[in-house]
C-alpha cells in the first residue's frame, strides 16, 4: 500500500484502523474531539490520541441524551460511543471549550462505559497574566490524572520527546499546505484534507514516516507544476469531515489553498518549545499564542485579523465559512468575521453543514454561483 492509499484508508475507516492497532499492539487509545486537547501529554504516556469526527451513520441512541439542536459532532460522537463503534477506546478527554462539549462530557462519563474519563478545564480567556499559570496547572493536573489512571510515570524527557515528534508533524503538514498553496495542481483536491485527518488518528511515528516519504516524492515534482488557473479559497470554521467539498469546489472552478479549521491548520499551527525547562509550560504556551478558536478569548480582533492576513498571505480570492449546524461559538463569530471581510473587500460564503453533507447538486449550485462572483 503506498502512502496515499494508507492515508485514504485511515481517513475513510479511522475506527477500523484504531481497532486493528489495538489488536496488533495492545496499545491504549484515548479519544478527543477538540484541538485544545493536550495530545503531547497523552502521547508521552505511551497512549495513542485518537480524533473523534462524529459519525456518518444514523443518529438514534444519542437522541435519548442530547437535544436535536446540539451540533452533529457531539451527537454523532455520542452515537458512536453508544453503538459500540468506539469499543477500542480506553477512554476520552474533554477540554473545557464550548457548552456542548462540556455537557457531552457528563453524559459520556455516565453512559458510554469506557474505563477512563478526563476533563481538562482550560481557561477561556487566554490574554491575562494568570492564564498561563492556570493553564500550566491544569495541564499538570491532567498529567497526574493520566499517571494515576494508567499507573505510569510521564517524565519531563518523555514530554520533550513527544513535543519534538508533534513539532515535526506540524512542520510536515505546514510544508504540505505550503506546497498546495504554491501549486494546487500537485494534488487531487481532497488529498491534503485526507492526510491532515490521518495525522490525528494514525500512530504518530507511523504517520511521520509515511508523510516524510510522501513529501520527499512530491517535493521533487513541485518545481515544474503550475497553478491550476482556478480561483483560490480559504476555508474557515470548526470541523470539516467532507472531502467531497474539495472535489466539488475544484469542479466549480476553485481550489482550497489554506484553511482556518480546527481539523486543519488550527490543529498544527504553532510550535511548543523543545528545550524548555518545564515542558508542560511549553505545551501551555503554544495554546496561548496559537490562532484562537471562537470558544476561547484572546483579543477582540485576533480571529478576524488573522483570517484577513491568511487570505492576503495565500493570495486567496474568497473565504467559505464551513459551520456545523447548531455550533453556537462559530455561529456567534460569523457576523463579525463577515463584517471584517466585507470591509477588507474579501467575498465570503456561508455553508452550514451536518455530518451528512447537503445534496451534491445543491452544493454545486452554491459553489458555482460563488466562484462566478469572484
Ligand atoms: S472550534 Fe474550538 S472548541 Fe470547537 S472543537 Fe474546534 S478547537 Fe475545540
Ligand atoms: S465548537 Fe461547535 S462544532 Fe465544536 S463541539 Fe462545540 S458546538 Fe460542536
Amino acid at each position: 500500500m503506498n502512502q496515499i492509499d494508507r492515508f485514504d484508508y485511515v481517513c475513510r475507516a479511522p475506527n477500523e484502523y484504531a481497532a486493528n492497532y489495538k489488536q496488533e499492539t495492545g496499545g491504549k487509545i484515548l479519544g478527543f474531539f477538540c484541538s485544545y486537547t493536550p495530545e503531547e501529554l497523552i502521547y508521552a504516556a505511551g497512549i495513542l490520541p485518537f480524533r473523534l469526527f462524529g459519525t456518518k451513520g444514523e443518529i438514534r441512541l444519542a437522541d435519548a441524551h442530547l437535544q436535536s439542536y446540539c451540533c452533529s459532532l457531539v451527537r454523532g460522537g455520542l452515537e458512536a460511543a453508544l453503538n459500540g463503534s468506539l469499543d477500542f477506546l480506553d477512554g476520552a478527554v474533554f477540554p473545557h471549550t464550548c457548552d456542548s462539549i462540556q455537557r457531552l462530557s457528563d453524559i459520556w462519563r455516565l453512559n458510554a462505559g469506557f474505563a477512563h474519563h478526563f476533563d481538562a478545564v482550560l481557561p477561556v480567556k487566554l490574554n491575562t497574566d494568570s492564564a498561563r499559570q492556570y493553564m500550566t496547572e491544569v495541564l499538570n493536573g491532567f498529567r497526574q490524572d493520566l499517571e494515576a489512571a494508567f499507573e505510569t510515570q510521564i517524565s519531563d524527557e518523555a514530554i520533550r520527546a513527544a513535543i519534538r515528534d508533534y513539532n515535526l508533524i506540524r512542520e510536515k503538514l505546514e510544508t504540505l499546505y505550503g506546497l498546495r498553496s504554491r501549486a494546487p495542481g500537485l494534488f487531487e483536491p481532497s488529498t491534503v484534507y485526507r492526510i491532515t485527518a490521518a495525522a490525528m488518528v494514525m500512530e504518530r511515528k507511523e504517520f511521520l514516516e509515511q508523510v516524510t516519504e510522501f513529501l520527499d516524492g512530491i517535493e521533487r515534482d513541485a518545481a515544474g507544476k503550475k497553478e491550476t488557473g482556478r480561483k483560490r479559497i480559504v476555508l474557515s470554521g470548526g470541523i470539516c469531515t467532507h472531502p467531497d467539498i474539495y472535489d466539488l469546489l475544484a469542479r466549480a472552478g476553485a481550489d482550497v489553498v489554506w484553511d482556518d479549521l480546527c481539523t486543519g491548520a488550527r490543529w498544527f499551527e504553532g510550535r511548543a518549545a523543545e528545550d524548555a525547562a518545564d515542558p508542560v509550560e511549553a505545551v501551555a504556551d503554544r495554546y496561548l499564542t496559537r490562532n484562537v478558536c471562537p470558544a476561547k478569548h484572546l483579543d477582540i480582533k485576533a480571529r478576524a485579523g488573522e483570517l484577513v492576513d491568511t487570505v492576503r498571505r495565500q493570495r486567496a480570492d474568497g473565504v467559505i465559512f464551513v459551520l456545523l449546524k447548531f455550533c453556537d461559538p462559530h455561529a456567534f463569530d460569523y457576523p463579525y468575521l463577515k463584517g471584517v471581510l466585507d470591509e477588507a473587500g474579501i467575498p465570503g460564503l456561508l455553508l452550514e453543514i451536518e455530518d451528512q453533507p447537503p445534496p451534491e447538486g445543491q452544493l454545486m449550485t452554491r459553489f458555482e454561483t460563488f466562484v462566478d462572483m469572484l
